[in-house]
């Protein structure tokens, strides 16, 4: 049977047993802060099984792509552990329990008309004290005691070992179900959860029944399609042998099973896998969390394609092949390989760029650790080693663990400052618990008010105070006892809690006897809680008060929002399809949007982006917004991100006819309400995602009014017109630079031209024309906009200053190399130079010495010295061919130095001395000359 099939099958057969089909959840599920990646079927269902949530349906049956990274050390060594796999599963909320599981299981396995698997192949296990599931298999199904063990909590319970160790909460016995393969080998193919109790506090009599009991089961459909297929391995089911294959053909490896490169070649193919999931939904390789786990992923299998001679990228040409293994429950993967790929191809070639200094490393450590005979690898040495090679520690301590050495991850973390967090969410509380979900338990909902309006009269349900972990439910508050932030709960409310990149509301609740302010609104699950403190008076749950919305900040919020879907448009109609939304941040009049794109865009493409935009706000088109099928809003052509979980029914909006988007966030009514959309900057913000920055309604006009007032003040100040701002502050920043190096003595430039402030005035120019010049400016000077006209009039003063010393030098003493050479004598075939050059300065004498030695065709030999404030400053410098013959400048400063009373020294070719004598000047040139004869002799 194929794998489509299979799947198919599980989710027709439960719905003819009355099952809602869900759809799969998203493979990141960001709503759920207890997990990075999610781990099974029920993880979507958490809510329901609790009754946090209104249910729409007691029985339910999924499909779920999960990603467990704690099996990672698993795949490619065990026949049936991937880390991207898919689990069917039915769930019960309170309807049927174990006999119905336990039969409907039996049942979809058997039967000719499902699986047909030989119920002879088939045993099972249960908790030990579970009789209840004992008697069912054993009476009801009627398979032989033989063939049903009883084990132990650790093997048996959800979660694992849960009766002893904890944590409360519920949980409940399971069943497995195993088949037994030709060789005699079992292979666990699906386990059937009963949560049927409450864990209160340690044993014994610790386990109390749940009022709901429920049901949960997951069955691994690559392990189940593998017996149903009668192959080896997971690996070798029809969905995935031709990955295999395919990592085989581009790796220029034939697939062996039993070798180190057949291993290989299955961990590319689950690895490839997975981050083609997860980069389809927009988790790219990263630095932190999911992100973390796919870049690692990806960098062990293409340390696999390393180690089989590949040094080239060559994983993402597998993407195409892996989205059409997938099709068929996945379409939308073929719309986005060539992105995949794309972002795959840039890790992977970012990864070869330092792979093999990388491993070199890796061996210089292990081969000091073998001399020293240490047996635990150095963390800060794995720190270091992934900052500047980027060989993750979790990859080193693999390599390590071949060669059996042990990893130093306490040293690891605190060498990279972190404080034990893993990045695998294990330590994470599977369930929350806590005043808010006491209240998710009883409220279930809290209506939203605040698409049509900002005002309302609620009730108040709830009051947290307390900071976190320590918080807890009070009846009453009031205003001089409460410290710190409190949390109301209402049972509707027109505020609208912070999702979705949109910033929660603020406002006031308001009763006859108190005052309450709201500084922020979030969601959890269901529930708004707003956030506040109390201002006068009193408040009590169930107290009615008035909630009403800043009103102001909302609008500021709603044109922000709305100018997001703008900007995504534009972005899509200018930089392509590829341009989707990877996150967005909307506060008042403020925005940032985020989007795939591996380059920068060009100032150009930003301009037309900006405009297109204007123009859209511009037309003055209606938002609208309807709630939908999902299904509707998809023929639509409504803008669906992948990676993200929508609800169905969906809310639509749309924009003139121009934008369709699914989105929960309140808006403009029409897009002129945004007034005008200002970017302030694109910028990256990780591998293949940029950032634009900008402003609307009135923030968006003073920031034009800021930017059109400094650039009129900076071409002010340099006499330009306002479009020529830019090239004219190129110009003096450039001038600076050249003064500075001439009058540092480096450098041969001529002596560069005054930038002077010219005649145009500063006439007023476009807007956009006027921006581009002033940004060009602010870059040229690398400062922040507010700084530029300061920092522009700093350096036309330092160009002034630095003019007048570079005139100063150049007249000193009427002094200038022709003079210099003029006074060279000849000394055993060497020019000899001892001069004073007064009024030049280190640099310049330095230039000088360099020139001469350029200009003369003999060795040359040169010490110039100078008094300036009652400070002498000697330089000699000598010709390479003198310092071969064993000269040296640094000698022959030496004495001339003491003669002034200093000293110092340097390079044979090159030495600076200075001393404290002025009056001694002349005894010490003269002694410069008698030491260069001696040294001759
Ligand atoms: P195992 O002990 O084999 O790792 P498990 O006890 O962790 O399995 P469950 O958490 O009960 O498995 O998950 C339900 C089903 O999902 C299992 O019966 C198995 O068929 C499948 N499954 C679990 N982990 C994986 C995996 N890493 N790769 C493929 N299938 C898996
Ligand atoms: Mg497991």
């Amino acid at each position: 049977m194929k794998t489509d099939e299979l799947r198919e099958k599980y989710l027709s057969f439960f719905q003819t047993k009355g099952h809602h089909r869900q759809a799969s959840d998203v493979l990141v599920p960001t709503w759920d802060p207890s997990v990075l990646f999610t781990p099974a079927g029920m993880n979507q269902f958490k809510d329901h099984f609790l009754g946090k949530v209104k249910l729409d349906f007691t029985r339910a049956t999924s499909c779920q792509k999960c990603l467990r990274t704690g099996d990672i050390d698993n795949v490619g060594r065990t026949a049936y552990h991937h880390t991207f796999f898919e689990m069917l599963g039915n769930f019960s909320f309170g309807d049927y329990f174990k006999n119905e599981a336990v039969a409907w299981a039996w049942e979809f396995l058997t039967d000719k008309k499902w699986l047909g698997i030989d119920p002879a192949r088939l045993t099972v296990t249960v908790y030990k004290d579970d009789d209840e599931a004992f008697k069912i298999w054993n009476e009801k199904i009627g398979l032989p005691t033989a063939r049903i063990s009883r084990l132990e909590e650790d093997e048996n319970f959800w979660p694992a070992s849960a009766p002893s160790q904890g944590p409360d909460g519920v949980c409940g016995p399971c069943s497995e179900i195993y088949y037994t393969l030709d060789s005699g080998k079992t292979v666990e193919i699906w386990n059937l959860v009963f949560t049927q109790f409450n864990r209160v506090g340690n044993p014994p009599d610790n386990l109390r029944p749940l009022p709901s009991k429920n049901i949960d089961t997951g069955m691994g459909m690559e392990r189940t399609a593998s017996v149903l297929q009668n192959v080896p391995t997971n690996f070798h089911i029809d969905i995935l042998m031709p990955i295999v294959q395919a990592a085989s053909e581009v790796c220029g490896v034939p697939y062996q099973y039993e070798s180190d490169h057949g291993r290989r070649l299955r961990r590319i193919t689950d690895h490839v896998r997975a981050c083609t999931f997860a980069i389809h939904e927009n988790v790219y390789p990263g630095a932190k969390k999911a992100r973390y786990v796919i870049k690692r992923l990806l960098r062990r299998a293409v340390l696999d394609g390393h180690q089989m001679g590949l040094r080239e990228p060559f994983m993402h040409q597998l993407v195409p092949v892996v989205a059409e293994m997938m099709k068929a429950v996945y379409p939308e993967l073929l719309q986005t390989t060539e992105r995949v790929a794309q972002v795959m191809k840039r890790e992977e070639s970012d990864f070869f760029a330092t792979i093999d200094s990388g491993l070199d490393r890796i061996g210089k450590v292990f081969h000091e650790m073998q001399s020293s005979g240490r047996v635990m690898v150095d963390g800060r040495e794995a720190a270091n080693l992934y900052q500047t090679h980027g060989v993750p520690p979790e990859m080193f301590q693999q390599i390590a663990a071949e060669k059996n050495y042990t990893f130093d991850w306490d040293g690891y973390r605190a060498a990279m400052g972190e404080h034990g967090e893993k990045s695998g969410g294990g330590g994470m509380e599977l369930f929350e618990t806590g005043p808010i979900e006491t209240l998710k338990e009883a409220l279930q909902h809290c209506e939203f008010l605040g698409y049509e309006k900002t005002q309302s009269d609620s009730q108040v349900k709830g009051i947290i105070v307390g900071k976190p972990k320590e918080d807890h439910l009070v009846g009453s508050i009031k205003s001089d006892a409460v410290v710190g932030m409190t949390r109301i709960v209402l049972d509707r409310s027109p505020f609208y809690g912070e999702s979705g990149g949109q910033l929660g509301d603020s406002g006031q609740l308001r009763s006859p006897k108190g005052t309450f302010e709201v500084t922020d609104t979030q969601r959890s699950g269901e529930l708004i809680i707003h956030y506040g403190k109390l201002l006068s008076g009193e408040l009590k749950e169930g107290d009615m008060v008035t909630a009403s919305v800043d009103e102001p900040h909302r609008d500021a919020i709603r044109r922000a929002h709305s100018a997001t879907h703008i900007l995504h448009h534009a972005l899509q109609k200018t930089v392509g399809s590829h341009a989707q939304q990877q996150g967005s941040k909307v506060d008042a009049d403020w925005l940032r949007f985020d989007f795939s794109n591996q380059e920068p865009l060009t100032e150009e493409l930003l301009k037309r982006v900006e405009s297109i935009s204007n123009a859209c706000v511009q037309e003055a088109s209606p938002i609208d917004w309807k709630l939908v099928p999902l299904a509707v809003a998809r023929e639509a052509g409504a803008m669906m991100l992948f990676g993200e979980k929508y609800p169905d029914p969906v809310r639509m909006v749309s924009m003139g006819s121009f934008s369709k988007e699914l989105c929960g966030g309140t808006h403009a009514s029409r897009t002129d309400e945004i007034g005008t959309i200002e970017i302030l900057s694109e910028e990256s913000v990780a591998s293949g995602v940029r950032r634009i920055t900008a402003l609307t309604g009135k923030r968006a006009v003073e920031q034009r009014k800021k930017i059109e007032q400094l650039a009129g003040q900076t071409a002010a100040l340099l006499g330009c017109t306002i479009a020529s701002l830019g090239d004219k502050t190129m110009e003096l920043v450039t001038a600076v630079r050249k003064l500075k190096k001439l009058t540092g003595g480096t450098g041969n430039d001529a002596i560069p031209d005054l930038v002077v402030k010219g005649k145009s005035p500063a006439t007023s120019a476009d807007y956009s024309v006027a921006r581009a010049a002033f940004k060009q400016a602010a870059r040229a000077v690398n400062v922040s906009l507010e700084e530029v006209p300061g920092r522009i009039e700093a350096l036309l003063v330092e160009q002034s200053q630095l003019h007048l010393q570079l005139q100063q030098i150049a007249t000193s003493g009427g002094m200038s190399i022709e003079d210099l050479l003029g006074q060279a004598e000849l000394v055993g075939g060497t020019q000899l130079i001892v001069a004073e050059t007064p009024h030049a300065n280190a640099g310049m004498m330095r230039q000088w010495i360099d020139q001469l030695r350029k200009r003369s065709a003999d060795p040359i030999a040169i010490l110039l010295a100078n008094c300036v404030d009652d400070k002498v400053t000697l330089i000699a410098g000598i010709s390479q061919t003198l310092v071969e013959r064993g000269l040296s400048a640094g000698k022959w400063i030496t004495p001339v130095a003491e003669a002034v009373g200093g000293g110092g020294g340097g390079k044979p070719d090159l030495a600076q001395a200075g001393g404290k004598l002025p009056a001694k000047l002349p005894e010490a040139l003269q002694v410069a000359k008698d030491t260069w004869h001696a040294m001759l002799a």
